[in-house]
C-alpha cells in the first residue's frame, strides 16, 4: 500500500471563492480528492486499525497506529490526514456514545460505508472550548442546535459530525455537551474548503448550523471531557504524522526548506 502513492491534487485556482454546498462545491476539484484515498484506505482494511475486533476493527495499539500514519505520511500526507480526521470521532463516539449510537456509526465508520467529520473550532474559540458559543436548546425528542463552526476537515465529504454545543452558557466547560449530527438535516450548512496552505486534499470548511434538530452523543455537560479524552488519543497521531513529513519531506517542503532565509543570528544556534 504505502508503494502505491495517492496523486497529490494541487489546488484548484479560485476555489476559495466557491460558495455554499451543492452544485458548486461538487464542482470543486478538491471534493472527488477524499472518495479516491478513502477508497485507499478501505481497501487496506486500515479504516478500523485502533478498534476493538466486534466492531470490526483490528485491535492494534497507539504504538502500531503511530508506525501506520508516520509511514503513510511518508507516501502521501493527505491519505493520513483523512485517517486520522476518521478516527477522531470514532474515538468520541466509542467514549460517550449509547451501545445504539455505537452499533449505529461504528461498524459502519470502519467498513468506510460513512464519513465523519469533528466541527468544534469556532471563528472565536480554538483551544478555549468553554467559550464555545454554539448554542444547544433542549426540545421535546432531543436539542436545537444553532450556531458557527470553522476549519471543519473533512466536512465537504461528511455524512455527519460530531459537534460541541453549549448547553448551559453559565457552567463554563461544564455547560458543553457533544452532539452526533447528520450533515443531511435541514439548517446545515457546508461552506466552500478554506485556501490553505497544506493538507488541501482534505477539505477544512465553515459549518453552520441552523436551529438542526439532533441528539445528544454523551450525558450533558460531558462535552468536555469527551472531547478532551478523543483530542489526547489523536494528539500522538498527529505527531506521528509531523514526524513522518519530518523524515521524508516532498519535494516542494525540500525546496520551501532549501530556499528559506536564514533564521535571524539570535535564534540560531552557535
Ligand atoms: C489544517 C487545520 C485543520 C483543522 N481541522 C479541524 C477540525 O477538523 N475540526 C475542528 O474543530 N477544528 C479544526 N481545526 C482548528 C484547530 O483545532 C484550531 O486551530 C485549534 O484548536 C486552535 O484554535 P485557534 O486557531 O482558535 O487558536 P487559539 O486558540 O486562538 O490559539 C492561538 C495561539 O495561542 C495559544 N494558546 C491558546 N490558549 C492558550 C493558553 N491558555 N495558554 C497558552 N497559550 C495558549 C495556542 O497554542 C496558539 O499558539 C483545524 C485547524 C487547522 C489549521
Amino acid at each position: 500500500m504505502l508503494r502505491d502513492r495517492p496523486q497529490c491534487d494541487q489546488p484548484a485556482p479560485g476555489t476559495g471563492d466557491l460558495a455554499g454546498r451543492g452544485q458548486q462545491l461538487r464542482a470543486c476539484p478538491l471534493h472527488g480528492a477524499v472518495p479516491r484515498r478513502h477508497a485507499l484506505l478501505i481497501t487496506q482494511d486500515a479504516l478500523g486499525l485502533p478498534f476493538q475486533p466486534e466492531l470490526g476493527g483490528s485491535g492494534e495499539g497507539m504504538l502500531t497506529c503511530c508506525l501506520v500514519i508516520e509511514e503513510l505520511t511518508r507516501v502521501c500526507y493527505n491519505t493520513s490526514y483523512l485517517l486520522v480526521m476518521t478516527w477522531q470521532p470514532f474515538y468520541a463516539i466509542s467514549h460517550a456514545g449509547t451501545a445504539e449510537q455505537k452499533e449505529r456509526f461504528l461498524p459502519p465508520l470502519i467498513r468506510g460505508e460513512i464519513k465523519f467529520s469533528t466541527a468544534n473550532t469556532e471563528p472565536e474559540a480554538g483551544s478555549d472550548m468553554a467559550a464555545l458559543k454554539t448554542r444547544a436548546r433542549p426540545v421535546p425528542g432531543g436539542y436545537r442546535i444553532s450556531g458557527s463552526k470553522v476549519f471543519a476537515s473533512n466536512a465537504a465529504a461528511a455524512d455527519y459530525f460530531v459537534t460541541f454545543a453549549n448547553t448551559d452558557p453559565s457552567a463554563g466547560g461544564k455547560g458543553i455537551t457533544a452532539f452526533i449530527v447528520d450533515a443531511n438535516a435541514d439548517g446545515v450548512t457546508v461552506d466552500a474548503p478554506e485556501d490553505k496552505i497544506g493538507g488541501r486534499a482534505i477539505p477544512s470548511c465553515a459549518v453552520t448550523f441552523d436551529d438542526v434538530e439532533e441528539n445528544r452523543l454523551g450525558a450533558e455537560g460531558q462535552g468536555f471531557v469527551t472531547a478532551a479524552t478523543c483530542f489526547t488519543k489523536v494528539r500522538p497521531l498527529v505527531g506521528a504524522r509531523a514526524v513522518g513529513q519530518r523524515l521524508h519531506p516532498t519535494r516542494r517542503q525540500r525546496r520551501a526548506r532549501r530556499d528559506r532565509p536564514p533564521a535571524p543570528r539570535n535564534h540560531r544556534r552557535e
